[in-house]
């Protein structure tokens, strides 16, 4: 299997990206030997407390620490080189750095291979099955003319490093705010390195672009038990990106199939990329391994992958898209939030759903929502209840829907 990648540094990795690695992942890396690896490199294990304006939500108070499954927490410039090397280590598999895809080879209407060019010229490749782990702006996708939907994202994000930070009673959990509808982030990673995010409605970009090192500074100093960032060093500048749209892809189609953010770029708040990019590759080779080393039918096999693919990630990326709009919390979110910050079995429960180890329906169970009504002592509206119950589209536990932000567009092949 021939792996083409455009940087030609083994060391090369990605800025824009805050790496906290959902649980969702663990059995992905465990499997390739990478839990292993990050363990030895210093990653942390990860787990989060949220804060809300009902109070801290902190998912370990009932299990205590270390027991909750976790993911990790590893900066990129870790993470990226060791993927590679682990890669390149594999049997069977034949990394080509240097390489940058630029043509889709089609016969009949099948992608058939790819062609590009590298330091020693242009190449061309027939394969079997092409597969698009290119990232947001995806080539292979935008070639393949793969089928997408667009949607806004209210929020923009800007973050920087601090090396020395204190963390609370010495504990590594991330810190996430929800400040309704800003947010922010505070993320321990190897080497006693923590990366801060501002994660602010576009309401305030006006207002940040005048100065965005001081404003990132003044807000992230403003957050309630905030981090002391002034008794700490900043190692980097502050880093950012204003315009983050989600993208969904149609995943699979003849002689193709796109992965991570080639198939689906979320909402970077959400820190599902990493492990949706790891989750997908595994359904993506579970549902063709067959296919590509047997008799098995290619195309049933993709198809498979498109349905996995839209049941793992479609109703957890709907609520995702939702919150994008930086909308104030609508009154089902008010509900599990205040919940989870009252009481410990659902603070785990909410702390599961982040990690995107269940379902959206798991997550708003009748059970589930039976004990928040007591613990909160307030019931959800009949509008709400409808909703639940399964009344609006995709999950079906929305109070607002994201129609009037949804754009529909296909990519043009080329
Ligand atoms: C501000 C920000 C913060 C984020 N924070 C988090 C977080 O905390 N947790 C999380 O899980 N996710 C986070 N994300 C999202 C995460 O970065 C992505 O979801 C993840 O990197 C997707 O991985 P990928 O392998 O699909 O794509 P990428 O990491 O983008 O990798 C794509 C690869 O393809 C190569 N490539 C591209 N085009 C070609 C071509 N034509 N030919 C050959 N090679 C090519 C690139 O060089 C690159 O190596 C964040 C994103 C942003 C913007």
């Amino acid at each position: 299997m021939a792996l083409l990648e455009r940087r030609s540094s083994m060391d090369a990795h990605k800025v824009l990206c805050t790496h906290y690695i959902q649980a969702s992942a663990y059995p992905v890396m465990s499997e390739l030997g990478l839990a292993d690896a990050l363990d030895g490199i210093g990653a942390i294990r990860n787990s989060a407390d949220y804060w809300t304006k009902w109070g801290w939500i902190r998912p370990e108070a009932e299990t205590g620490p270390g027991v909750l499954p976790h993911g990790y927490s590893v900066r990129r410039q870790s993470l990226d080189p060791l993927l590679r090397r682990t890669a390149a280590g594999t049997e069977g598999v034949d990394l080509r750095l240097g390489h940058t895809v630029n043509e889709l080879l089609v016969e009949d209407g099948r992608t058939t291979g790819v062609a590009g060019t590298s330091a020693d010229g242009s190449f061309v490749l027939r394969a079997p099955l092409v597969v698009g782990a290119d990232g947001k702006d995806s080539t292979v996708a935008r070639l393949a003319g793969a089928p997408s939907e667009t949607t806004e994202n209210h929020r923009f994000s800007y973050f920087a490093y601090f090396r020395g930070l204190r963390h609370p009673e010495g504990r590594t959990s991330a810190r996430v705010y929800y400040l309704d509808p800003d947010n922010a982030y505070v993320m321990p990673n190897e080497d006693g390195v923590t990366v801060i995010a501002a994660v602010l409605s576009k309401a305030r970009l006006d207002d940040f672009r005048e100065d965005i090192e001081g404003a990132y500074l003044d807000f992230v100093r403003s957050l309630p038990e905030g981090p002391e960032i002034d008794r700490a060093e900043r190692i980097s500048k502050v880093i950012g990106t204003v315009n983050y749209p989600l993208i969904t892809r149609q995943p699979s189609g003849p002689g193709f199939a796109l992965i991570g953010d080639a198939a689906l770029t979320s909402d970077p708040l959400s820190a599902v990329g990493c492990a949706w990019a790891m989750q997908s590759a595994s359904w993506l080779v579970e549902a063709t391994a067959p296919a590509l080393t047997g008799d098995d039918p290619l195309d049933g096999a993709l198809a498979d992958y498109a349905k996995r693919h839209a049941t793992e990630t479609g109703a957890h990326q709907h609520l995702i898209a939702d919150y994008a709009l930086a909308r104030p919390f609508n009154e089902i979110e008010a509900f599990m939030f205040e919940g989870a910050a009252r009481d410990a079995r659902l603070a785990e429960h909410f702390h599961t759903f982040g990690s995107r180890l269940i379902t959206v329906e798991d997550y708003m169970a009748p059970e589930i929502v039976a004990r928040t009504e007591k613990v909160t002592g307030w019931s959800l509206s009949e509008e709400s209840l409808r909703v639940l119950s399964g009344g609006a589209p995709g999950a079906g536990t929305h109070a607002t829907g994201p129609e009037g932000a949804r754009q529909e567009s296909t990519e043009a092949a080329r």
